[in-house]
């Protein structure tokens, strides 16, 4: 759609994608309706806004589909079960997300998009991409489910060589037309189920990434199921499918020898030669699957032409993000570290597997998880477990079935104020040399108002905590 000018579009959602969209869109002549679940202040006050701009907004009402609507651009984290897209989808209507609309607005024209999405991984990977295109002397940043929104990134007046694209498994369900430069799955477990529905729902948004790719497909060679989605997509001539893997690498794929990250697939000539890229030390923190996720980032850089040297540049000026697998203190020999972003089962079985004897605090809200291969995984790193939040019988049963040994604190509480006792409760089950690690496995709305502030009310508990051995 080019001529936007008397086009009725609803868009689904006040917020953060959906107030620039109504803009945008109103900019370009559209006759714009904003739909609305909320009526509080916050919403009163966006719509005020938007008001004033002659951009129509209903509040209280994301049901109903207004009108005359011709198409439907949503928030990506609206469900699609409301009863607004069923209507759109009866009227044969089209929805579109925030990524879609800046991929029709002007994504084949801006910088090209590596693109990245899987289960885990998705923002310390993009960060590190941006890090190392940096390197390279490239105008690049990371966007999308991070940072930059995309509508900004490609309408916005910073002009970019290249892009860094996060995306989520949202974005992607409603991004049918997306055709990224080179992309990646990093992993896939089941996640966000109680939204997509179904596992191979969410599988099947998730390979939307690939599709149309030019250069490379990038899969997990540890995760055949992220290789599947590259053999499934249609993409342009010519683009490879490149692995990564923790091993030595075959021809046309990134790997580990000797503790140096090398490159096997972007070669002169591959069936012979690899290229050194970075040592394993260069990537913070060297865990195996952070190790993975600089593979990912190196084979996007690469597909997009980078040197070497700036793979190795850019990995060692990547800081990791707060509140993952972050250190926060020593306090009588025992670490205590945040990783309150380990939101799944799948970043919490990569996080207890980094550390050898472990206090683990976990629970909260478990979007449809079950946990009975994660503890049983993890059993005997397990010094101890402190539990709380709305799902945490879910984890104590697991628990119960394998591994009825390990001590476990139930909590039973879901305020905020749990955490202070929590890591008390931790720090006497610790003994010397084990870690506390806050990776919940689960979402942190019961408690929290996200999960920076839990990882916050974390580190402020172990801060707090009287150092007995002193
Ligand atoms: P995302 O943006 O996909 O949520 P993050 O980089 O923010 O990814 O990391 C989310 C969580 O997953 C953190 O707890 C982190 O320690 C963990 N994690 C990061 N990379 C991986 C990976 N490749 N496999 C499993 N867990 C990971």
């Amino acid at each position: 759609m080019t001529d936007w000018q008397g086009r009725r579009v609803t868009v689904a959602g006040l917020g953060v994608s959906g107030i620039p969209a109504a803009k945008v869109l109103h900019a370009r002549g559209a006759i714009v309706t904003v739909v609305n679940d909320g009526d509080d202040a916050r919403a009163r006050e966006q719509a005020a806004e938007l008001e004033a701009l002659g951009v129509t907004v209903r509040l209280g009402d994301g049901a109903t589909l207004p009108e005359g609507t011709e198409l439907v651009v949503t928030t990506p984290g609206w469900n699609p079960g409301k009863p607004l897209f069923t209507a759109a989808r009866k009227a044969g209507l089209e929805i579109w997300g925030d990524v879609e609309l800046a991929w029709r607005l002007r994504g084949p024209d801006s910088a090209p998009w590596l693109a990245i999405t899987g289960t885990n991984g998705k923002t310390t990977t993009t960060r590190m991409l941006a890090a190392i295109l940096t390197a390279a002397g490239l105008r690049t940043a990371a966007v999308g489910n991070i940072g930059i929104s995309l509508l900004d990134a490609v309408l916005g007046e910073e002009q970019y060589d290249v892009l860094a694209v996060e995306l989520s498994s949202y974005q992607l369900h409603w991004a049918p037309s997306l055709r990224a430069h080179s992309a990646t799955v990093l992993n896939l477990a089941p996640d966000h189920l109680d939204w997509h529905g179904s596992m191979e729902a969410y599988v099947a948004d998730k390979g939307r990434i690939y599709q149309g790719n030019k250069v490379a497909c990038v899969y997990n060679v540890a995760d055949k199921a992220t290789e599947d989605l590259v053999r499934a997509a249609d993409v342009e001539e010519g683009c490879r499918a490149i692995g990564f893997t923790l091993g030595a690498p075959a021809p046309s794929q990134l790997g580990v020898v000797d503790g140096v990250l090398v490159d096997r697939a972007f070669v002169p000539d591959r069936q012979h030669r690899a290229q050194e890229l970075a040592e394993v030390a260069d990537v913070r923190p060297p865990a195996p699957h952070n190790i993975a996720n600089a593979l990912a980032a190196a084979a996007l850089a690469r597909a997009y032409g980078v040197p070497a040297s700036a793979v190795r540049d850019g990995l060692r000026a990547f800081n990791p993000d707060a509140h993952r697998m972050q250190h926060i203190a020593d306090v009588d020999r025992v670490a205590y570290v945040d990783d309150s972003k380990a939101t799944n089962t799948h970043a919490t079985e990569a996080s207890l597997a980094t550390y050898e004897s472990v206090v683990w605090i976990a629970g909260g809200l478990a979007k449809g998880a079950a946990f009975d291969e994660l503890v049983a995984g993890a059993a005997r790193r397990l010094r101890g477990v402190v539990l709380m939040g709305a799902d945490r019988a879910l984890i104590r049963e697991a628990l119960a079935r394998h591994a009825p040994e390990v001590p476990v604190v139930d909590l039973d509480r879901t305020d905020t104020g749990a955490m202070a006792v929590a890591v008390r409760e931790a720090a006497r089950l610790a003994a010397p040399g084990d870690t506390v690690l806050l990776a919940p496995a689960c979402a942190s709305m019961d408690m929290f108002t996200n999960y920076n502030v839990r990882g916050d009310m974390f580190a402020e508990a172990v801060r707090t905590l009287p150092a007995q051995g002193a």
